[in-house]
């Protein structure tokens, strides 16, 4: 039997990543009361392997295999998917949201000032992502900067705490929208797993959820579901909408690997430039990342001979995949990976390993390539 939580809320939230997290701290700021909720736990990040691996290394909750045998990762920590991510900053696709009769463009500006968007000043741009640059434009390609969602005073140019979670308050996650909506009196329960919307006439009550072991129900005016691509249609789909879970995207990407003797990569700032080649359907960026990640890369591929070696230039394309697919209501996610899809990644991967990528004088091989999506 569900406990009800005594308190009734304007609003409960569920999920903190950017999505929720927006939501719960614009409806604090109009002064409702609200409730926000999330699976994964709010402890200060500390940028560890260890605390990285509770929140993207656990099977069936944060990290999943599916079924064309790629591999598919969010974060599950209060935050989300933000207190991972390579923090890159793009500008929606106006023209595709007008054709809704969407317009982003006020919501757009009004993101950029609350917060820090823009390239990395040089010092922060590390030597991988400055070779790759080089030999990129040595080629005639428009490689760039990239914008990125920083508080560059506070960043370090050798830190490979990027994609672990950084503790130094740098990279903006929403965990920051979630410590300002509780300052203004929200409130926020970790470690509650969200089950399912309560729906009376029709109309969305509140939720049920479970708490170190205990089913509870907080009961709202206004439900939100913001607990991210694979989160929210579990959810939903729990609730009586079967339909929740068909037709996502998920962003296919590869690693290419590139050998340069010398080098000791892993230990600044991913995705720092690059190039969006619209007409090949991809995006080409440098992608330092620290030895974890890059080991799970390695061993995916059975590039055993190539573990924990630090020597490696890295370039990720990433291929934009068609609606299609369905994520289960227990959490099973189904989706052809395509031929068309597999065609972009390979032809990033050809120009990748476009041996004038690497410097002629700093080359050994160029090696593997790695399969994963998000
Ligand atoms: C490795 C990586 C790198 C990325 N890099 C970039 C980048 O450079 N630029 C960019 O724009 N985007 C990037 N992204 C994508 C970006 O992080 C996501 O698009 C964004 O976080 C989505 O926000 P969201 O609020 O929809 O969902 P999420 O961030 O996934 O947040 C969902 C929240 O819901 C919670 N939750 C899930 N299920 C439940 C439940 N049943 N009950 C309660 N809570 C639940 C989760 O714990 C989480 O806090 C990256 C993602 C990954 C994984």
């Amino acid at each position: 039997m569900a406990e009800t939580l005594k308190a009734k809320y304007d609003a409960v939230v569920v999920g903190t990543g950017p999505g929720g997290a927006t939501v719960a701290r614009e409806m604090t700021k109009t002064g409702k009361k609200v409730l926000m909720l999330d699976w994964g736990s709010n402890s200060p990040i500390k940028g560890s392997n260890a605390q990285a691996l509770g929140y993207i290394g656990m099977p069936y909750k944060s990290l999943y295999l599916i079924n064309s045998g790629l591999g598919l990762v969010r974060a599950i920590t209060v935050g989300g998917s933000s207190v991972v991510y390579y923090a890159t900053a793009w500008e929606p696709p106006f023209d595709f949201w007008d054709k809704y009769g969407i317009d982003l463009r006020g919501e757009a500006a009004e993101i950029k000032k609350d917060v820090p968007i823009g390239p990395l000043k040089d010092e922060l741009i590390g030597p991988s992502a400055k070779m790759i640059a080089k030999s990129a434009l040595d080629l005639g390609y428009k490689w760039q900067k990239l914008n990125k969602f920083v508080y560059q005073d506070k960043c370090r140019a050798t830190c490979d705490k990027c994609d672990l979670g950084c503790p130094y308050h740098a990279k903006w996650s929403s965990r920051m929208f979630v410590e300002d909506a509780t300052s203004k009196g929200a409130e926020l329960l970790d470690l509650a797993h969200v089950t399912k919307v309560i729906v009376e006439n029709k109309k969305a009550t509140g939720v049920e959820f479970c708490r170190h072991g205990k089913k509870y129900i907080a009961n709202a005016d206004t439900v939100v579901v913001a607990a991210g691509g694979i989160g929210s249609p579990i959810i939903l789909e729990n609730s009586g909408i079967p339909q929740a879970g068909a037709n996502f995207f998920y962003d296919p990407l590869i690693a290419v690997f590139g050998t340069v003797k010398g080098l000791d990569d892993g230990y600044e700032f991913p995705m720092a430039m690059g190039q969006h080649m619209v007409d090949d359907g991809y995006l080409m960026t440098d992608m330092t990342m620290p030895w974890l990640i890059y080991d799970v890369f390695t061993a995916e591929v059975f590039r055993f001979d190539k573990l924990s070696n630090k020597s490696q230039l890295t370039i990720m394309i990433k291929a934009k995949d068609k609606l299609g697919g369905k994520i289960s209501k227990s959490g099973w996610i189904n989706k052809p990976f395509t031929a068309n899809e597999r065609g972009k990644l390979m032809h990033g991967f050809e120009r990748a390993k476009t041996t004038s990528w690497i410097p002629t004088s700093r080359r050994n091989s160029t090696t593997c390539m790695s399969v994963t999506a998000r």
